[in-house]
This record gives C-alpha cells, sequence and structure tokens, in this order.
C-alpha cells in the first residue's frame, strides 16, 4: 500500500464523470488498498478514486476514522437504489481544503455494489455513513461540495485558492 498525493481543487480531474471499475483486477486490488491507505492518513472518512486522479467507479470508506477498530468500506459501481427522510450536515472534503458546506442529503439509503472481487452486495445506511456514501458517490459523477455551496461562496472559495496558488508559485 502507498499513500498517493490528493487532488485537490481546481484540479480538472475532479469533473470527471468515472468509468466503471473492474473487479478482481490486481489493479483494484492495488487502488484499493492505496486509497485506504491515503484515506487514513490524510484522515478522512471516504475517498473516491478520482480524488487521487484514478477515474473508476470505486470509493472507500471507513467512519470510525483510523481508530484502531477500522471498519473500511470498499464500494465498486455502487448506485444509491433506494433513499428517504433528509439530514442536513457540516461537510467537508479532502480535495476541497478550509471549505466546508452544510448540505441536505437523505438519512437512509440503499446502495447495491461489487466488493474488490466482484461479489454483488447491498448495504443500508443511515445517518452519518449515508452522508459519507451520497458525498463519495458525487465524486464519481464528478460532483462536488462546492456545487451545494452559494454563488457568493464558491466565488470566495475560488479566490482565496487562486490567492494560495499565486503565494506558492
Ligand atoms: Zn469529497
Amino acid at each position: 500500500m502507498a499513500i498517493l498525493p490528493i487532488r485537490t481543487f481546481p484540479d480538472p480531474v475532479l469533473r470527471n464523470i468515472c468509468s466503471k471499475a473492474e473487479p478482481a483486477t490486481d489493479f483494484i486490488r492495488k487502488l484499493a488498498g492505496d486509497l485506504l491507505e491515503t484515506m487514513y492518513n490524510a484522515p478522512g472518512i471516504g475517498l473516491a478514486a478520482p480524488q487521487v486522479g484514478e477515474c473508476v467507479r470505486m470509493v472507500v470508506l471507513d467512519i470510525t476514522g483510523s481508530t484502531g477498530d477500522e471498519v473500511p468500506y470498499f464500494l465498486l459501481n455502487p448506485e444509491i437504489v433506494h433513499s428517504e427522510g433528509s439530514i442536513s450536515f457540516e461537510e467537508g472534503c479532502l480535495s476541497f481544503p478550509e471549505l466546508s458546506v452544510e448540505i441536505d442529503r437523505a438519512n437512509t439509503v440503499r446502495v447495491i455494489f461489487q466488493d474488490l472481487e466482484g461479489t454483488p452486495v447491498t448495504l443500508e445506511a443511515d445517518g452519518l455513513l449515508a452522508v459519507a456514501i451520497q458525498h463519495e458517490l458525487d465524486h464519481l459523477e464528478g460532483r462536488v461540495i462546492m456545487d451545494y455551496a452559494s454563488p457568493v461562496r464558491r466565488d470566495l472559495y475560488r479566490r482565496k485558492v487562486r490567492k494560495i496558488l499565486a503565494q506558492e508559485a
């Protein structure tokens, strides 16, 4: 496993629509391990493949963080087939440092996906795990938390990042 650099705004890879992940391949097994290690190291509770520059439909999640009793989920080609209720949560994203946006999501979701070896799995999630799943699945469609912010906040964030990048140059 390796810690990969996390792509941040305005990297265009974050806007790509990802292609299908091929289960039971060395590429996916290795990427899964790297994603997990990168997520724990960040630290974060979810990471999607495009956030490390690989535009395939795979996300890793672990809402326990790296507390020692990890419960990681690897979701390949995930699809939300049912959602209900609503929950509002102040979300951050490893690809958008220093940005947090309050987002309304479904409180309960049922998601179908394949595990790393291609076995179909159905998962019912609510609360924080449901929020994290919806957040990560957005990444696979090129959708990011900035899209949920008001135009004014989007503009402020763009300017802030531009300033930081100018200072680094
Ligand atoms: Zn994110």
